[in-house]
């Protein structure tokens, strides 16, 4: 065989070939199209046992679209748009208060009248109390004189859409480029950090309610240690390699602080007849919590079968579904709190 073969025209489909292949790997790919692991840039190189259908350096407009294509962040971004969702419609129905819809609906058809034969009043409250129906004022005026204060609950389901929504965006628009990849990924650790700090409120402080220095102490020193934390992920300065282990001492801080107040709600929450039912919500969070961060960590199944779980059933999404369960318990035991409250002020 001629050596020189290779360079005249004869060999050029063999040349073809190789050159195509030469291409493919370093020349980057056509735009929008999936690539795999090695073709990522490094700042992308993640997961090294997802092998394929990676976006890399995709426009906005067509990362924002990707929502309904497939590729391995399809359900990480659903998994969270959906648990975002749910905790969004939990709360409009807490604050619309659901058995008042059907008068809430009377109201508005009374209010904004079809027809136009309604006895206009030139007095604007008068008009307005006369649209509402009586029974809804009644409800209106037994919810405030009885029902202890919400905000503490709504801060938690804030803090919990707030997490959920900043890791929907992050996992959609980090495929665009190095700088937003930083930026959506502090925001993301931000995000987390806040629904941590947030999820301390409801529990503390309606078991607190009649001590409320110790609000102050615990809800004051989580809020104080996040900011801190959340100051540090958004410092770039902190966010290097270099930083790696305080960030993590941070985080661990936020957990072990955790444990005080936790241990000191359980004793004086004992003697609470729904002792067994908020330890049981709260349990459940825990193992929710606990089980995802081990998927997180340990990349299973993924690891066992590099490529098999590219599109669905990897270790992140998984975490990503045990967040929202968790994120679920702690609301059903918040909600139990809420009850009890109700009903046993101090
Ligand atoms: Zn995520």
């Amino acid at each position: 065989m001629d050596p020189t073969l290779d360079s005249k025209p004869a060999s050029e489909p063999v040349k073809t070939k190789k050159w195509k292949k030469r291409v493919r790997s370093s020349s980057p790919p056509p735009p929008c199209a999936l690539v795999s692991y090695k073709e990522l840039p490094e700042y992308m190189k993640d997961n090294e046992f997802i092998l394929s259908y990676y976006r890399a350096h995709w426009p906005v407009k067509e990362a924002l679209f990707s929502i309904f294509r497939w590729h391995n962040e399809t359900l990480n971004v659903w998994t969270h748009l959906l648990g975002f969702v749910l905790f969004l419609g939990l709360t409009m129905t807490h604050l619309i208060q659901v058995p008042q819809v059907a008068d809430l609906i009377a109201f508005f058809t009374r209010y904004f009248p079809m027809s136009g034969d309604l006895n206009v009043s030139h007095d604007p409250q008068d008009h307005f109390m006369r649209a509402i129906p009586a029974n809804l004022i009644d409800l209106k005026l037994e919810s405030d004189v009885a029902r202890v204060t919400r905000w503490p609950f709504y801060v938690f389901l804030a803090g919990s859409m707030f997490c959920l929504l900043s890791s929907t965006v992050c996992h959609l628009f980090s495929c665009h480029s190095h700088h937003l990849n930083l930026s959506l990924l502090r925001l993301d650790y931000a995000g987390i950090t806040t629904m941590i700090i947030t999820s301390f409120f409801p529990p503390i402080y309606y078991i607190f309610q009649c001590d409320p220095q110790w609000h102050f102490i615990y809800l004051g020193g989580i809020t104080v240690l996040g900011l801190f934390t959340i100051a540090t992920l958004l410092s770039p300065a902190l966010s290097t390699k270099k930083f790696r282990g305080f960030r993590a001492l941070l985080f661990s801080s936020m957990a072990l602080f955790g444990i005080i107040p936790g241990i000191h709600a359980a004793i004086v929450n004992w003697s609470n007849p729904r002792r067994n039912v908020t330890l049981a919500y709260e349990l459940a969070m825990a193992m929710f919590y606990l089980t995802g961060t081990l998927f997180y960590v340990s990349r299973i199944p993924e690891r066992f079968k590099p490529g098999w779980f590219d599109l669905a059933g990897h270790s992140h999404q998984i975490f990503h579904v045990l967040v929202v369960m968790g994120a679920l318990a702690h609301y059903g035991a918040s909600l139990v709190f809420l009850d009890w409250r109700d009903r046993h002020s101090c």
